[in-house]
């Protein structure tokens, strides 16, 4: 076992105590978002189109359907309020990929991964026009993502997956002068595939323009179930203290248990924690550089992203990821101090020159893992209901990819989309307890010691590899 960049590296452990000791635990980019709120489901209501869930993936369908059809009386239903989880407390990478990177996309998709990559990067375009043209303030910037080698044997990885003319590879020297890491070997800047958003800020400006577009939203209204039986034609969909009847349904719950039974092991919960600096002063963010301000992440299986706020702070997250046993999601595991203390050891041994900057904001968000990682696609009670989910941390554009997805399916459509081996197959599901939990610990395991022995997959991830079942990120 070797060590790496992040071993060797002795940052004090009272400067990352101090770093932490202000923090509040809350997402930043919800802390003072000013979004509206919106009233529960009470009573019976009969809608052309429901959409269970308000994160990107249930707005966009909302907001997509009514762009097709402005007649279609559309709602959605959020069980707490809209953006609060993942969609409100990610990184804010807004990438073209559909396939959690091209690496993943070529394994699972080899036939068809060059039109996935089309089709991504027009999404993440159309996604890029829609803001401009909406006016959406959401600090949406597309900068591209730079991909950092610090361990030796990345270099080669970086230098094979050079390819295209709007990627640039860059030595140690050329790295350093984009972003000053002492960590830095090479980089390698992919410069159209990635734009930077305030998560929280695309939260509201999605959820405005659905309102705008005449779309009910419904907050603190879980769904608890669907029900076709009592209704001919159409879905009955129960909240506590009311009823929405359908023609159709849009289920957009990512993470959380699937309203279709048949799909309740196609996911795992996993979380993953962020960090975020306070603003940086001129010195400190000239000390770094980074002008282009760029999207970071390096290489290992277990990796950190990073990236400048508007403001100029420093969000700092990933490396851990985190199963619970029995797939549970609760508010006690958004706090993980074992996590934060490493991520803040990583962040001053990638920038030893911000020594004294403290973390504002931390906090721990939940993962919709599928065994692709990648979307899938669900259909149910006649085509009627549409489901989709397995984004496994990389969503912010492929939600809306999805949505278009679900609602040519809901539609009845063949399109290009729905012609797809991505959207016609759906992986393997996740085994019940207690083997869930014991596979995805053990890949854990194995992904750090690959991360300890110059990337060497052992026999467990060759076998998973074999199977379609392994991650490399
Ligand atoms: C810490 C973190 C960092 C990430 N970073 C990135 C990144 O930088 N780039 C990227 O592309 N992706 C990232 N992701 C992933 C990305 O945030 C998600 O893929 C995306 O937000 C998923 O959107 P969603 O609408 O499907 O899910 P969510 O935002 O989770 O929304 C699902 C909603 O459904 C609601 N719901 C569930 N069940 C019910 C029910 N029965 N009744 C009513 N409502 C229900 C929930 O309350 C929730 O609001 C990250 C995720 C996390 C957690």
């Amino acid at each position: 076992m070797t060590e790496t960049v992040f071993d060797r590296s002795h940052v004090n452990p009272a400067l990352v105590a101090a770093s932490l000791s202000a923090s509040a635990l809350q997402p930043f980019w919800l802390d003072g978002l000013d979004v509206p709120s919106w009233p529960r489901l009470t009573g019976e209501r009969r809608f052309d189109l429901v959409v269970v869930g308000g994160g990107y993936t249930g707005l966009w369908t909302a907001l997509l359907a009514k762009q097709r059809d402005p007649d279609a009386t559309v709602a959605v239903i959020e069980g707490r309020t809209v953006g609060w989880a993942a969609s409100g407390r990610n990184g804010g990478f807004v990438e073209a990929s559909l396939t959690h990177g091209e690496a993943n996309g070529e394994k699972r998709f080899p036939k068809e991964i060059e039109q996935l990559n089309r089709l991504g990067m027009e999404n993440l375009d159309e996604i890029e026009a829609t803001v401009a043209s909406s006016g959406w303030n959401c600090d949406f910037e597309r900068t591209g993502t730079l991909s950092v080698a610090v361990e030796p044997y990345q270099v080669e990885e970086l230098r094979a997956a050079h390819n295209g003319h709007t990627e640039l590879f860059l030595d140690r020297d050329a790295v350093r002068a984009q972003v000053n890491s002492p960590t830095y070997l090479a980089g390698l800047w992919s410069t159209r595939s990635t734009a930077l958003v305030h998560p929280g800020k695309l939260v509201a400006s999605l959820a405005t323009a659905c309102a705008e577009a005449g779309v009910e939203i419904f907050e603190h209204s879980a769904v608890r179930g669907l029900d076709t039986g009592s209704t001919k034609g159409s879905v009955v969909v129960e909240t506590k203290q009311g009823t929405a009847i359908a023609q159709r349904v849009a289920l957009a719950t990512n993470a959380f248990p699937s309203l279709l039974g048949r799909y309740r092991l196609h996911t795992v919960p996993v979380y993953d924690y962020v960090l975020m600096t306070e603003p940086l002063s001129a010195e400190q963010l000239a000390s770094i550089g980074w002008d282009q301000r760029q999207g970071l992440a390096d290489l290992a299986n277990q990796f950190h992203y990073y990236r400048l706020s508007a403001d100029n702070r420093i969000l700092w997250g990933g490396y851990d990821a985190i199963y619970h046993y029995g797939g549970h999601i609760r508010p006690e595991y958004d706090d993980r101090p074992q996590s934060f203390e490493k991520l803040a050891q990583h962040f001053f041994a990638t920038f030893p020159q911000l020594e004294g900057v403290r973390f504002s904001h931390r906090w721990g968000g939940v993962i919709d893992t599928s065994t692709r990682f990648s979307a899938f696609f669900g259909r149910a009670h006649q085509g009627r209901v549409s489901y989709a989910a397995g984004f496994t941390g990389l969503g912010v554009a492929a939600t809306r990819f999805a949505a278009n997805v679900m609602l040519d399916h809901l539609g009845g459509l063949t399109t290009e989309r729905t012609e797809l081996q991505m959207v016609k197959t759906v992986p393997p599901p996740f085994p019940p307890e207690p083997a869930a939990y014991l596979g995805v610990q053990s890949t854990r395991w194995a992904l750090d010691r690959a991360d300890h022995n110059d990337g060497k997959r052992n026999l467990l991830l060759k076998t998973l590899d074999a199977a379609g079942l392994g991650f490399d990120s």
